[in-house]
This record gives structure tokens, C-alpha cells and sequence, in this order.
């Protein structure tokens, strides 16, 4: 029904079947709108059915449309499939011309509400119908008020109100060259048409594509007589929630505007009362309003969103549809109405969006503090909600400073720009915020907020912006750069001054904790965490994760205590490496040489392993170092995951990473080079922070004295660059990383293994159950893993008979090249588990540098819609997800009880989440805050697979 008579018109339909008051009317449906845009006309016999339909509702009402005594007045109300609130266009007070304003001002005998009707259709129909500025004829309007003592709308009198009409109508003809037309008929098929072609204004276009609502869906319209809220103190407008849609308190809640009438509630002209108050004004038309309420939720099983009008004392219905809630409401609401028996746990489950999660988790503003900055006159403006959670910062609008104040400075900064660019994505990075003056919900400004989990409210209209003066204005209000400002992403809010902000307390969320329980019981797919440190393990585990999917241990080798000690082993690495193939080489050519050649390679060989023993100390006593480091960490991170399995990732990223840039070293050499002839001139040219730095290092190298610091480092800065330079790739991604790693240098993942299974001997002795998973990066031929397999499964045996103790561990491989995702069958023959890496599998499945795409090309993809969406955010079911089945079937063709799961970005990703659902995956895994998300998105998959099979049947 929805899909044809649109939210409204089939609201109006239920709620008159239900008995309730509702004005008579008919609606047109979806179907003629789709007509009228291919064509431009209104289809065959469209016209006839509307004169039927008016002629219905003349019976129904005793009045007759155009009628010089008893005239009908009708309004044209837009209403899609999906509400789109604001988004579309309304007409009412249809069937007014100078004649029948004077019948409506005797029979009602209200000369003023008569004329104040008038004013309104022409006002309504210049703008929507003829495409007048708005604001034309509220500058009339505001002059008139303006010489009321009141100046409000409701002071103007009749008389007044009669001169307004007459500008009116003299701005119309200016406006459109013709007088404003005296027709009802005419009146009302121009609306209809103008409804028809607001589906494709600009607004609406933006506001389907944001929403993903189809473009084909067109909208009804709602033809309906109408009834009068300004008609006196006995009148008025509302609109009412069955329960509160910001909290989501079981309580009627809504405005009341009296003597008003339409969008004057919403439109802020006058303030209105509470609904709780028009409980002591007039007593039983709440009464009445509140069954209704209860009626209307009953039957929608859902929160109703209604407006209503009083006319002399009568309450008549014109609208009810699903209210729109905030994320806090939306949870409460839908455990509460589960509780009460309205609706199941699953259809509860299936109430909340995941997003809506993902906001709650975000930090927000305080209720009070912001209440508190509206009454201080604080509010400035408001945007389009871009990207969720909220921000307070200094307002900067040049995205080089941005940068320095969030980097440099640490400093909170809200970016303000009119539009963003990709020129400014490096600011956009160490903002806390951005606001925009112009731009929708996919401008660059919204995709790369919302890439980057950042605050955004975008085409903040109202912002007049003046780089140059280094400030922006609204209205009255001047705000300049470096003042502090606050933006709310949530509701598109934006405040003038500092508003505390909450971060949100998962464990207080009494409502969420139990949709999310149930939600668990709901889902197939597992959900772990990313997490490389126990704290992290910690919080995953409140948070829901029944594993670790993801401990990426190479980050615990950034500790700034623990960089010197990596250096120096990466530093050996590469030498040790070839000295200690040579000396194999020179000993098996001694045990097959002749005698009188022996002397000579036994010499050869002395000198050769003496240089090996100095480097092997510093390699691998740098391993041993970071064995008993790396002990510690496992300790932390099992004991945190007791009794659920944890995969440790052994060392992915090229050893380089670790290593100054070669640029700096560089740099460093050449001041160092240049000093030699003058030391003096460090300490003359030492101008920045890194000047003074370096110059401190210099003399802490010549115990004090600089000179001697130059010698002694620029003999150790010429080693490290040598070693740099060598270690250096054109394209480090596709390099010497991964498992590639681990068996050019098997000391390093060797160390990293035994340093597991001696934290999982030493738990294991404590009592402790750890169920450690090893897994290798990169993988893209099976050969790789069977090497690394053997390996350490070696080591791994070795610490265990040493330790006396049997762990439970698993062997296993990430699956992050298309060749490894092809080739499963073999691999698996060698792999306990696979986890998709899709954060690597999508960098090389696409050909896209993970690092540089988005910067560089992959968000004016996504603005010119070459692609829809980021594949670095959510799965490319085509290409990437392909792959990804073909991996899951071979997989568990060689090995049916395989444990597949995914610990790319995309685990935390409600839509991929429903792809790995899909596929049959075991587990997503993803970072610990988006642990509550997962759970939700995991079980909506599980449901809505359910409801595809049922339907399928
Ligand atoms: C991946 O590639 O998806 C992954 C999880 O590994 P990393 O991000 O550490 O490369
Ligand atoms: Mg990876």
C-alpha cells in the first residue's frame, strides 16, 4: 500500500479505517507522479479521477470547491514511500480566490483567520507552485507585524491581514506576469503538478541519494479537505510522539501551537506550548489525542509520529508515520516495546541500525551544557548531520594551520572551510571536526569525515564565511579564527563557544546491554577484537569479543623503550644474514678441500666468524632482548583472553619501518659532513626544536665536546644510512614484508614464537586456559607457509618439552594476496584457520596503495561515483568478495572444520559483516569499539537471512 499511496496517503487510508477523525480527501498515487515525470503531463484520465474525488469529498463535507457561499478548501500534500521530511512540497488553503475569502469570513464568521488563509496559499503557491523567494514575502509579512504592538503573526487583524494578501498578490504578478489565479480548479491541478515535480528537486534528489531511497519510487498526493487551526483560541496545530523520540520515555510528548495553522509549529514563529499542557487547556481533546496515540502505536507496533488540528474544539487527525528517533531513543524504545509484548526480541533487534550503535559509542554533548548553550544564545546555526559524535575546537579555516595546531601544537581545531577539497584532506586528518558552508552528504567534506570517524556537519547555509577576514558570520553573530566553536554531527548543530562533551560509558547502558544480548543469541558469526595490548583485550572483552582475531605484534616493537633495541637487531640483520651464509659455505668447502688447502680456509674462516660472533651478538642479543619483552606482552594479552582463543600475527611490516627515513638520515649526514670544517655552525644554525635536538645528541656523542660528537656520529650516521639506503624499496607494500620476512630472517619469527609458548607454559602452569593462534602474514604460495609451518611448529615443540607443558594452538594464515585466496585448497593443507586480511587483499586485488589512494584519487572515485563505495570501507562483493568465496570453498574442500574469520577494517562494517555472514565465515573480527556494532550487525544478517529464506519458500 505504501509503495502506491506513499507514508501519508496510506497512513491517512489506515487511520480512517480505524475510525479516527480524519478530514475527507483522496490520494494520487506514486504511479502518476512517475508518469508525470517521464512526460510532463499528467496521465490519461487523471483529471477526471480528481474531479470524482473532489466531488466525494464535497459530499462528505456539504461544501463545494469554488463555491461563492460554502467554499471547500483543499491542500496538496506531498508523501513518498519513505519519509523524507522538509524534502518535498505542500499547498494548502487550495479553493481561495477574492471571492470565496469573503464567503469563508462570513460563514465562519472570522474575517481575519479567512484573510490569514489566503495569505498563506498565495504565499505557499507563489513559492511552490511559481518558484518565488521565500523570503519575499516574509519581508512583506515582517513588515506588517512590525507595526503590530505585538509584532507577532497572530496580531495582525483582519484589515492588516487584507493589505498583506494585496502585496501579495502584487509581488506575484511582478514576479510571474500573471495575476495570481482566481480558479480553484487551476489552483489545485498546478499544486499536484508542483508536488509531482518537488520528487525531483534538488533537495529531494540529494536527500534519496544520501538515504539510498530509489529515484523511481516517486511520490503520492494527498488531496484532503481542510480543516482550520487558526480559527480562535478553540483551534490550533500540533504535532505528538507516542513516546519520546529523543529519549525514549513511554510518554505522549509533542507540541501544541494554538491558533495556528499548518507548518506553523515546526516553522518556529511562535513558541509553542508542551503537549503536556494542552492537558490542563482543553482536558479531553488530550484525552482524546492520547487514545489515539495508544491506538495508532498499537496497530503500527511502532512509535507514531502525528499531526493533528483542532478546529472550534474538534480534533481532527491528518497524519500519522514511524517517528524518527535519536540513537538513544531508538534502543529504549525497542526493549521496552519487546518487554511489553508489541513486538518480538528479533523484530526489536531488527529496530536498532547498527550506525545507530556506532553513535551511542561516540562521544556526545552533555544534555544540560548544550540546553544551557541555547539559553545563552548560543546556537548559531545548523547543517546537514555529515558524520556522527560531537566536537569542540578553536575554529581554523586554512587546513595548512589545522594541521599545525592538531599535529604539532595538539591543540583541538574544527576546520571550517565553505567546501572542502582534497587539498585539504592533510588538515582534515589532525582536525577534532569539520563544518562546511556548502556541500550535501557526499561532498568531499562527508565522505572523508565519515572515512576518517571525524564530526562533520556539511552545507551549513547560514555560514558566510570570509577567509581573508579571517572570520565567519550568522546573522548577528562574528566568529573568528582561533574562538572556540562546537558542532554537534549527530543532529548538524553548530554553537558558538565550548559545550562539554561525554564520553560514553558502555557499561551504563543498561538498554543496549540487553538488545546486544539478545542480539547474541540471534547471531551465527562470532565477533572478536583487534587488539595488540592487553588494555585493549580488556576492553573488547567487556565490550562482547569472544576472541582476539587480530594482535598485530610489530606494534608492541614502536614502544619508544623497545625502538633502540629493534634497531639494532635490523641493523645486524641483513649482515648476519650473508656473513652467516658465507662462513656455511667456507666450512663446506674446508671439509671437502684437499689438506694443502685446509690451512688456508681454516684462516679465512677464523677471520670470518669472528666478524660473525660481533654481529650475532648484536643480532640476536637484540632478539633475546625483545624475547623477554614480547614474553611479557603475551602474558598480558592471554591471561586478559582466558578461556578464548587469541591469533598472534608474527612481524608484517618491512624492517625498514622501523629505521629512521632516509631523508633524515640524509639530511643528517650532510650537517654533519658540512660541520666537520665548522663545528660551530650547528650551534649557529640550531633554529628549530629538531636543530636543538640533534645538536644535543651531537654532543652527547663527543662526551660533551661537539666537535668530537661530529666525528664519532657521522661515522655511526654513514653506517645507518649505508643500511637505509639498502634496505630501501620502490614499493615497500609489495616488498621484502610479511612472511616473506620471517624466512629471509627465521631468527626473528622464531624469537617471536618461542616467546608465545613461553607465555602459554608459564599461564598454563598458573592455571590459566590460552588458546594461542599463530598466524602468518601475506601468504601467497603454499611452499611459504609449509616452510614457516615446519619452522617454528619446531620451536614451538622445543619450548613446550622444555616447559613440561601441552598447549592447546592453532596454526594458521592470513589471506591477503588473490594468489593465496585461489590457491586455498593447497594452502589449507598447511593452515588450521585463514583470516581475510581485506585491508591487503583489497590494496591488491584492486592494484590501489592502501596509503595513497584515498589522498590521491579514490575520493573524487567516490564524488564522481566511479565507484559507489570505498572498497577500503566496505567489502567489493564483486571483486574482493569473490575472491573471498572462492578462498571459503576450496578452504574447506581440503579441510572442512577450517576456522575462517576476517581482521581487515571491513569486520567492524555492518554491510561486509552481512557479506561474511553470507559466506559462511566463523568470526568478523574487528577493533574493540566496534565490537557492540558487529554484535548488532551480525545478528540484522542472521535475521534478514532468515527473512530472504521464508520469503524464498
Ligand atoms: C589486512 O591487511 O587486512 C590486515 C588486517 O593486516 P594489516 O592491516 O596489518 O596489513
Ligand atoms: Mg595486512
Amino acid at each position: 500500500m505504501r509503495d502506491l499511496l506513499g507514508g501519508k496517503g496510506a497512513g491517512l487510508a489506515e487511520m480512517t479505517r480505524l475510525g479516527l477523525p480524519v478530514p475527507p480527501g483522496f490520494t494520487i498515487t506514486t504511479k502518476a507522479c512517475n508518469a508525470f515525470s517521464r512526460s510532463g503531463r499528467f496521465p490519461p484520465g487523471l483529471r477526471k479521477q480528481v474531479e470524482e474525488g473532489l466531488a466525494a469529498i464535497e459530499a462528505r463535507s456539504g461544501k463545494r470547491f469554488g463555491d461563492p457561499s460554502n467554499p471547500l478548501l483543499v491542500s496538496v500534500r506531498s508523501g513518498a514511500k519513505f519519509s523524507m521530511p522538509g524534502m518535498m512540497d505542500t499547498v494548502m488553503d487550495i479553493g481561495l480566490n477574492d471571492q470565496t475569502v469573503a464567503a469563508l469570513a462570513s460563514r465562519s464568521s472570522d474575517e481575519r483567520s479567512a484573510w490569514d488563509s489566503y495569505r498563506r496559499l498565495v504565499a505557499l503557491f507563489g513559492r511552490i507552485v511559481k518558484e518565488i523567494d521565500a523570503s519575499e514575502f516574509e519581508a512583506i509579512l515582517d513588515r506588517a507585524k512590525a507595526q503590530t504592538a505585538g509584532g507577532k503573526d497572530t496580531d495582525l487583524t483582519a484589515a492588516m491581514l487584507k493589505d498583506v494578501v494585496g502585496e501579495f498578490k502584487s509581488l506575484y504578478r511582478r514576479e510571474v506576469g500573471s495575476e495570481f489565479p482566481q480558479s480553484p480548479k487551476e489552483q489545485l491541478l498546478e499544486a499536484i503538478a508542483a508536488v509531482f515535480r518537488s520528487w525531483n528537486g534538488r533537495r529531494a534528489v540529494d536527500y534519496r541519494n544520501f538515504h539510498r531511497i530509489p529515484h523511481t519510487l516517486g511520490t503520492a498526493a494527498n488531496v484532503q479537505a481542510m480543516v482550520f487551526g487558526n480559527m480562535g483560541p478553540d483551534s490550533g496545530t500540533g504535532v505528538a510522539f507516542t513516546r519520546n523520540p529523543a529519549t525514549g520515555a513511554r510518554e505522549l510528548y509533542g507540541e501544541y501551537l494554538p491558533n495556528a495553522q499548518g507548518e506553523d509549529v515546526v516553522a518556529g514563529i511562535r513558541t509553542p506550548m508542551k503537549i503536556a499542557q494542552l492537558r490542563e487547556v482543553h482536558r479531553e481533546i488530550y484525552e482524546e489525542l492520547r487514545r489515539y496515540a495508544e491506538l495508532l502505536e498499537r496497530h503500527y507496533r511502532d512509535v507514531q509520529d502525528m499531526e493533528f488540528t483542532v478546529e472550534n474544539g474538534k480534533l481532527w487527525m491528518l497524519q500519522t508515520r514511524t517517528g524518527k528517533r535519536t540513537a538513544q531513543a531508538a534502543v529504549t524504545i525497542a526493549v521496552d516495546m519487546a518487554r511489553e509484548g508489541l513486538i518480538t526480541k528479533e523484530e526489536a533487534i531488527l529496530r536498532v541500525e547498527p550506525a545507530q550503535v556506532v553513535q551511542l559509542l561516540l562521544p556526545r554533548f552533555d544534555d544540560a551544557a548544550k540546553a544551557g548553550a541555547r539559553t545563552e544564545g548560543r546556537y548559531l546555526a545548523k547543517g546537514l548531520n555529515a558524520s556522527p559524535g560531537a566536537a569542540t575546537g578553536y575554529v581554523v579555516f586554512d587546513p595548512d594551520e589545522a594541521e599545525r595546531m592538531g599535529r604539532e601544537e595538539k591543540k583541538p581545531v574544527i576546520l571550517t572551510r565553505v567546501e572542502t577539497s582534497p587539498d585539504d584532506v592533510h588538515g582534515m586528518l589532525y582536525a577534532r571536526g569539520i563544518l562546511t558552508a556548502r556541500g550535501g552528504a557526499t561532498s568531499h567534506a562527508a565522505v572523508v569525515a565519515r572515512g576518517l570517524g571525524l564530526p562533520c556537519v556539511a552545507g551549513c547555509e547560514a555560514l558566510r564565511i570570509d577567509y581573508d577576514a579571517g572570520e565567519f558570520r550568522v546573522g548577528s553573530h562574528v566568529v573568528r579564527r582561533g574562538e572556540f566553536i562546537s558542532i554537534d554531527g549527530t543532529t548538524g548543530e553548530v554553537f558558538q563557544g565550548r559545550i562539554a562533551t561525554i564520553d560514553p560509558d558502555f557499561e551504563k547502558e543498561r538498554d543496549l546491554q540487553a538488545l546486544l544480548g539478545w542480539a547474541d543469541g540471534a547471531r551465527r558469526l562470532g565477533v572478536w577484537a583487534n587488539a595488540d595490548y592487553p588494555r585493549d583485550a580488556e576492553r573488547a572483552r567487556k565490550f562482547g569479543a569472544q576472541g582476539i582475531g587480530l594482535c598485530r605484534t610489530e606494534h608492541m616493537f614502536f614502544e619508544t623503550d623497545r625502538l633502540p633495541i629493534v634497531r639494532a637487531m635490523i641493523l645486524a640483520a641483513p649482515g648476519y644474514r650473508r656473513l652467516n651464509a658465507q662462513v656455511r659455505g667456507l666450512r663446506a668447502e674446508r671439509d671437502a678441500a684437499r689438506l694443502d688447502r685446509r690451512a688456508d680456509l681454516e684462516d679465512q674462516l677464523r677471520g670470518l666468524e669472528a666478524r660473525l660472533s660481533d654481529l650475532s651478538q648484536r643480532y640476536l642479543g637484540s632478539l633475546e632482548k625483545l624475547e623477554s619483552l614480547q614474553r611479557g606482552d603475551f602474558v598480558g594479552i592471554l591471561r586478559a583472553m582466558a578461556g578464548l582463543p587469541v591469533i598472534i600475527r608474527l612481524i608484517d611490516p618491512p624492517l625498514h619501518e622501523f629505521l629512521p627515513s632516509y631523508e633524515s638520515v640524509v639530511v643528517e649526514v650532510t650537517k654533519l659532513s658540512t660541520a666537520r670544517a665548522d663545528p660551530t655552525i650547528l650551534e649557529r644554525a640550531a633554529q628549530s626544536e629538531e636543530d636543538r635536538a640533534f645538536l644535543e645528541e651531537v654532543r652527547r656523542a663527543g662526551g660533551g665536546e661537539i666537535a668530537r660528537g661530529v666525528e664519532t656520529l657521522l661515522v655511526e650516521k654513514e653506517a645507518l644510512l649505508e643500511a637505509v639506503a639498502s634496505m630501501r624499496e620502490a614499493n615497500p607494500m609489495l616488498g621484502l614484508r610479511g612472511c616473506r620476512l620471517g624466512i629471509l630472517f627465521p631468527e626473528i619469527t622464531e624469537m617471536q614464537v618461542r616467546a608465545i609458548f613461553e607465555a602459554a607454559c608459564r599461564l598454563r602452569k598458573e592455571g590459566v586456559d590460552v588458546h594461542p593462534e599463530i598466524m602468518i602474514p601475506l601468504v601467497g604460495h603454499v611452499n611459504e607457509l609449509a616452510i614457516e609451518r615446519a619452522a617454528l611448529e619446531a620451536e614451538a615443540k622445543q619450548v613446550m618439552e622444555r616447559e613440561g607443558v601441552t598447549v592447546n594452538y592453532k596454526f594458521g594464515t592470513m589471506i591477503e594476496i588473490p594468489r593465496a585466496a585461489l590457491t586455498a585448497d593447497e594452502i589449507a593443507r598447511y593452515a588450521e584457520f585463514f583470516s581475510f586480511g581485506t585491508n591487503d587483499l583489497t590494496q591488491t586485488t584492486f592494484g590501489y596503495s592502501r596509503d595513497d589512494a584515498e589522498g590521491k584519487f579514490l575520493l573524487d572515485y567516490l564524488e564522481s561515483r566511479v565507484l559507489l563505495a570505498n572498497p577500503f570501507q566496505t567489502i567489493d562483493r564483486e571483486g574482493v568478495g569473490q575472491l573471498m568465496r572462492i578462498c571459503v570453498e576450496r578452504g574447506r574442500k581440503t579441510r572442512p572444520e577450517i576456522e575462517i574469520g576476517i581482521c581487515g577494517e571491513h569486520g567492524g562494517d555492518p554491510e561486509s559483516i552481512a557479506f561474511c555472514h553470507e559466506i559462511g565465515l566463523n568470526y568478523v573480527s574487528c577493533s574493540p569499539f566496534r565490537v557492540p556494532v558487529a554484535r548488532l550487525a551480525a545478528a540484522h544478517a542472521d535475521l534478514r537471512s532468515r527473512v530472504v529464506h521464508v520469503e524464498d519458500r
